[in-house]
């Protein structure tokens, strides 16, 4: 028997079906039937080769639901309770984190391990079934499966998917206090999980802001309470996410000498949401240049900003040390990666939030297997705002 996967053989190469050999389960390891894997970002970014260390040709899709159907036990999940066959899951996608280099166990930032390895990312197809688009994925042994419990429907934690997860690392790394004003820019599946946990989070305030009307309107679904339409006038917008590459933007208005604050409409806007001092706290997660230096512009004099939506180099961007960081006393912070902690919370707090929060309802379309060339390009194109693979349909 032969696992059927869809596989993107080098950078820009249309995605193809490939057969994979099925692996012999080592004790610890299991095999899951996928029920739903997700099409990120980051898949677009690495169908134009723009992450390193990829080892092409790749079965793509790092978070996924499955079902075990075979494994070689005993496994059990941090609580001690064992997995079975038959039961439904998620996994965290790092794996080999290594708990004996530098960035393990002296700065304690395993996100930044060298050793580590990604399903559908830094795992390749000669490695074996280790990617999401695919009918069955390999458990290698230590990986950490979470069993999704049975109130929480696959849907709606796939809906969140790896856009939650992440969104949860940075809104931890917000540290939002009660009754503070949030502003998230952009509004793709990580932003709209950071409206939904900024509000989770005591935040009072939740500005959303995007160029595109269908995502603000399903930001208010999310928990935002007001919300700003980007006013796109000079070509240089939040939606541009692959053009900002090639030039630097210097053009910004807040760069001009003597110039205390940007004019765009969107950045005064959030002044006048908020009684003219800026957001307590401002999360990127658009991905445009320009929209780190409106966040610095948003933030209120020592206030946070948080970072993450550059997971790939879209190009850079000019800021004013004095204006915008060192005058304002501004925090900067960056995110980068998951761990175990981010994906068990995430399963819980799905579990327990879902109803309130429409995560299931941010699922656009699910596409089989032979469809997710299509997937994809539905993805880069922004035509949805989330799209899944349903390999066993
Ligand atoms: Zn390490
Ligand atoms: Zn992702």
């Amino acid at each position: 028997m032969r696992i059927r996967a869809a596989a993107i053989a080098a950078p820009h190469a249309p995605v193809e079906i490939i057969e994979i050999a099925v692996p012999d389960l080592a004790r610890g390891a299991a095999l899951l039937r996928t029920v739903y894997s997700e099409v990120c970002g980051t898949d677009v970014h690495l169908h134009h080769g723009r992450l390193s260390g990829v080892p092409y040709p790749l079965v793509p899709g790092h978070v996924s639901v499955g079902r075990i159907e075979a494994m070689r036990g005993p496994i059990t999940d941090v609580n001690g309770d064992s997995l079975r066959e038959g039961h439904l899951v998620t996994f965290l996608d790092v794996h080999e984190t290594c708990g004996a280099c530098f960035h393990c166990l002296v700065a304690k930032q395993t996100t930044r391990c060298p050793s580590r390895k990604v399903y559908g990312i830094t795992y390749g197809a000669a490695d074996g079934p280790l990617g999401g688009w695919a009918e069955q994925i390999w458990m290698k042994p230590g990986v950490k499966m979470i069993r999704l419990p049975d109130r929480l429907a696959p849907e709606t934690f796939i809906g969140g998917g790896c856009g939650l997860v992440t969104a949860l690392h940075a809104v931890d790394r917000a540290q939002i206090a009660l009754d503070q004003s949030v502003v998230v820019l952009g509004l793709g599946p990580v932003g709209q999980s950071v409206v939904a946990l900024a509000r989770l989070s005591g935040a009072s305030e939740v500005v959303a802001v995007d160029a595109v009307a269908d995502r603000l309107a399903y930001a208010r679904r999310m928990g935002a309470s007001a919300t700003i339409a980007i006013v796109d006038h000079n070509h240089e917008g939040h939606e541009t996410l692959h053009e900002g590459h090639e030039q630097l933007h210097d053009g910004h208005e807040g760069l001009r000498e003597g110039r205390e604050g940007s004019q765009k409409e969107h950045v005064s806007r959030v002044r006048e949401l908020t009684a003219g001092h800026g957001a307590d706290v401002v999360i990127e997660a658009s991905g445009a240049p320009s929209a780190v230096s409106d966040a610095l512009d948003m933030v209120r004099d020592g206030g946070r900003v948080v970072i993450c939506g550059h997971y790939t180099d879209n190009g850079a961007v000019k800021i004013h040390p004095h204006f915008q960081v060192n005058r304002k006393h501004v925090e900067i912070r960056g995110v980068w990666g998951c761990d175990y902690s981010h994906f068990h919370r995430a399963v819980a707090i799905a579990a327990r939030h879902g109803e309130r929060f429409p995560w299931r309802d941010m699922v656009t379309r699910s596409y089989r297997l032979d469809e997710a060339g299509e997937a994809l390009a539905a993805v880069e194109q922004r035509t949805v705002m989330k799209a899944l693979i349903a390999p066993n349909e």
